[in-house]
């Protein structure tokens, strides 16, 4: 028969997985002899089985269960429902990685009519007793039932009222006896049944429900942020309760070992006396710092310390505790690894390694690499973030706090910016048009698009906070207004927004910079000591590359070319070559762009110093570059020649139903090999003068998007090799190159073996790779994912996490096959999930050389590769 329930003394930190943090916490702390209230842990396995059982708790469960009940009550020398001295007990969540406040915890289980009366007598405090009762009436009509609080809460205020007390605490036990006595009638007039009295009941209700936890709407949030899968489950720790409402002998309180916010060394942390638990979160009453507790209680403060440290030693890292004391005697309910910020995390994992107490590869495997994107970009702050009120949320797309007035053209945001004023860019979905808009914006929030839509990918290259695909949002681009969470919000408006969470507030909340200290550059020291797979950028000006090279980035990965054609002074260039009709029209216009696009690669090889860098021709289809604003439309007419119809029959002939497989990547140098020809002069050239100029090792590398078949990439890569030895030739040099190829169409990873033949290289366009294999949009699919998430059909945004079991297996399959095929061809990664923890991590188990992503996730995918390659040890 499986074991589906332990109590504390079975079990120990080991078992982490089936009993969850807390309850294997609680064993170990059971195990080193520390004053811990006794109970039993059912397992996560326990939990899954709920679920697999069509939320049902098997018999079996349920019989061991109560073995362990009967098991504690022995301990405890106390029984359940006891008329004269009862048991009562707490049922917390506790899942395997802590997910603070997500799930249910339900104290004084065990409560009833009766017992009550009991543990009034056993007391001495009848006044305790009843609140107790009454505490528990509404916890669990709250968690359990699911009853709405406002119902007891109007309650309370209407005899609190009636009695003339400001507090609850100023009502008597007779007041509280009147209160549970309407506690209870509401409850039956609610769920047509009476409270239920039997504690078993009670107890097997609130079972069910911290099971039920695991699957609500935050846990399933939170769980999407954090990278949890949804099948851990949680376990329900059962535990005596303690309480620290019994006078002023008694406390409860939270302490950390180290500063969570700062990491200093030293306790942190405030304690309430004659108080439980849920007074000092409900902020009811300032809590004082735990150091006072000292001078209150000097032998349980010493006590306290002792067991804070000892638990510190053992457990080799920060602890976050939850003690309570009742009656002079202290007990701890809880320890865990404390959550801390960026900063803290940094600074105690450097500060353990100092102390001996951690190695630097500890150091490494134990940090949240996610969490680094604190440390490089703004953020809120604290204090001001509390009085925030948030008015909607959509996808995390881009880290960073903003706040600033809302403006919606790009133009505007522009001339704002100009102004010296904060900018908020809200837009129904961002066009390459919105890049200046973009540049000078503090935020960009969007109605459409996913995470690797247009703004997501262009805001994260910039390092700029975006919250994109808000379709909560109504939105009148024209008349400067927009709707959302019952705010109208106008132009000139102060919203702020949180890209890395991707909630959305309303007004002005104050930000602070992001810094980083020399505890980051350990960090990252020992996490390229550690690390074997490289990690490149995806840029595309020398700014970019500049700020990449700066966080460590050892290449670029990914210049998307199109991006420099964007300018003021470009644009009308491109829009000639693609309005012209002709060949040599085409090669006339294309000319005319060589210059610009040869001084912007030869910007970035002189930042990069000999750093490769992989430079993706033309890719997206070419009504992107098209003009939509008359006056754009009537200046290419006149430079033309051309009447303002002709050129708008032409940009409408280039509409198409489905750009994105549409007239687009290497079909585009396929038609017009021209353009090939023009961005392979532009890099050779640049390579060359670079190479001559500072004496930098450079082997221009050129890939060749939206490949599908071996013959579609020996055609444009003739076209490059043609015009590339033709450059060599000019210039008298002898530089090497490469041409390779995105892998980013599945029909190119299932005959990987017969592309490698004439690739030098394979770069994973995971981005357009999930698009096509999921047959989602890439813009749109926010619209819908949100769906697929309530009802766990999917955990994650196959956009922001690679999806391992589908698209992954593409990605393992083509690079194996790819390496069948050319043992030395370079494998790496240039989608968006190069910048995600767990893709790399995959990255590396596949073998790929290195993964690329935007300039502030290098570091992240730095520390991630480095746990990647520690964890497979
Ligand atoms: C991709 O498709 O993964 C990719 C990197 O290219 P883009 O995002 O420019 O389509
Ligand atoms: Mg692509």
């Amino acid at each position: 028969m499986a074991k589906w329930v332990y109590l504390f003394k079975e079990g120990s930190a080991e078992m982490k997985n089936l009993l969850g943090g807390k309850g294997s916490n609680l064993a170990e702390m059971t195990n080193l002899g520390l004053p811990i209230p006794q109970g039993f842990t059912v397992t996560t396995e326990a939990c899954t089985d709920y679920y697999d059982q069509g939320e049902k708790i098997s018999d079996e469960i349920q019989g061991q269960i109560f073995d362990a009940l009967a098991e504690l009550e022995k301990i405890q020398g106390k029984k359940f429902g006891d008329t004269a001295d009862p048991l009562l007990v707490s049922v917390r969540s506790g899942a395997r990685a802590s997910m603070p406040g997500m799930m249910d915890t339900i104290l004084n289980l065990g409560l009833n009519d009766e017992a009550v009366e009991g543990f009034a007598n056993k007391t001495g405090n009848p006044r305790f007793a009843y609140d107790s009762y009454r505490r528990f009436i509404q916890m669990f009509s709250d968690v359990v039932m699911e009853m709405s609080k406002t119902f007891f809460e109007g309650i309370l205020d209407e005899i609190k009222e009636a009695k003339g007390a400001e507090f609850d605490t100023d009502l008597t036990a007779d007041d509280l006896k009147e209160v549970i006595g309407r506690f209870k009638s509401i409850y039956k007039d609610k769920m047509g049944a009476e409270f239920p009295q039997d504690p078993k009941v009670q107890l097997m209700e609130a079972v069910k429900a911290v099971f039920r936890s695991w699957d609500n709407p935050r846990a399933i949030v939170y769980r999407r942020m954090n990278d949890i899968p949804g099948d851990w489950g949680t376990a329900v720790n059962v535990q005596a309760m303690v309480f620290g409402n019994m006078g002023d002998t008694s406390g409860t309180g939270v302490a950390f070992t180290r500063n969570p916010s700062t990491g200093a060394n030293g306790i942190f942390g405030e304690y309430l006396i004659n108080a439980q638990g849920e007074d000092v979160v409900a902020g009811i009453r300032t809590p004082l710092p735990i150091t006072r507790m000292e001078e209150d209680l000097p032998d349980c403060y010493k006590q306290f310390m002792e067991i804070a440290h000892k638990l510190e030693d053992h457990y080799r890292d920060m602890q976050d505790m939850e003690f309570t004391i009742q009656e002079g005697t202290l007990y701890f309910l809880q320890t865990r690894s404390g959550k801390r910020t960026a900063p803290a995390a940094i600074k105690i994992a450097c500060d353990l390694v100092d102390e001996g107490k951690i190695t630097p590869q500890e150091a490494i495997t134990r940090l949240d690499a996610k969490s680094l994107d604190q440390l490089l970009h703004p953020t809120f702050k604290v204090e001001a973030l509390k009085a925030g009120e948030v008015i909607g949320s959509a996808l995390p797309a881009s880290p960073g706090a903003a706040a600033g007035k809302v403006y919606f053209t790009a133009d505007d945001a522009k001339n704002a910016g100009d102004r010296g004023e904060r900018v908020i860019l809200v837009r129904l979905e961002t066009s390459p048009e919105d890049i200046e808009g973009m540049h000078a914006a503090k935020g960009i929030l969007t109605v459409r698009g996913g995470m690797t839509s247009h703004a997501a990918v262009v805001a994260r290259g910039m390092g700029t906070a975006c919250v994109s695909g808000c379709g909560e949002i109504k939105i009148d681009e024209e008349a400067k207004v927009f709707e959302l969470g019952g705010h109208k919000i106008i132009e000139g408006d102060y919203i702020s927004l949180d890209g890395s969470t991707g909630k959305i507030y309303l007004g002005d909340i104050e930000t602070q910079e992001a810094s980083v200290g020399g505890d980051f550059g350990r960090i990252m020291g020992w996490a390229d000591e550690f690390r074997t797979l490289k990690v490149r950028t995806n840029a595309d000006t020398p700014a970019d590359t500049a700020n990449a090279v700066k966080l460590g980035a050892e290449g670029i990965g990914l210049c998307r070319t199109e991006h420099m054609f964007f300018d003021e002074e470009r644009i009308p260039k491109i829009r000639k070559m693609i309005l012209s009709d002709t060949q040599e029209a085409r090669e006339e216009a294309l000319n005319e762009l060589i210059p610009f696009q040869k001084a912007d690669f030869k910007g970035m090889y002189e930042v990069l110093e000999g750093r490769p860098m992989t430079i993706r021709f033309l890719d997206p289809p070419l009504h992107e570059f098209i003009p939509t604003k008359d006056e754009d439309i009537e200046a290419l007419a006149k430079d033309m020649g051309l009447t303002v119809a002709q050129v708008k029959a032409t940009c409408d002939s280039l509409h198409e139903f489905n750009p994105m497989m549409g007239h687009r990547g290497c079909r585009l140098a396929v038609t017009y090999p021209e353009i090939a020809k023009m961005q392979t002069r532009a890099v050779m050239e640049a390579a060359i003068e670079v190479k001559n100029e500072k004496g930098f090792d450079i082997v221009p590398e050129i890939m060749i998007p939206l490949v599908g078949e071996k013959k579609e990439l020996k055609f444009v890569k003739d076209v490059v090799v043609e015009v590339a030895e033709a450059v060599k030739k000019e210039k008298g040099s002898d530089i090497q190159y490469t041409v390779g190829t995105m892998i980013e169409i599945p029909r190119a990873a299932l005959l990987a073996d017969e592309i490698a033949e004439e690739a030098d290289f394979f770069s994973f366009g995971t981005n357009d790779l999930t698009q096509m294999t999921f047959g989602f949009s890439r813009d749109d699919a926010g619209k819908f994912l949100d769906a697929y998430y309530k009802s766990k059909i999917y955990e994650s945004d196959p956009f922001a996490r690679l999806d391992q079991n589908g698209v992954g297996q593409l990605v393992e399959m083509a690079a194996k096959k790819g390496r069948q095929a050319k043992s030395n061809l370079k494998l790496g990664i240039c989608g968006e999930h190069g910048g995600d923890p767990s893709s790399v991590e995959f990255c590396h188990k596949i073998g790929l050389d290195y993964v690329s992503c935007s300039p502030f996730r290098v570091p992240i995918a730095r520390l991630a590769a480095a746990q990647a390659n520690l964890n497979s040890k």
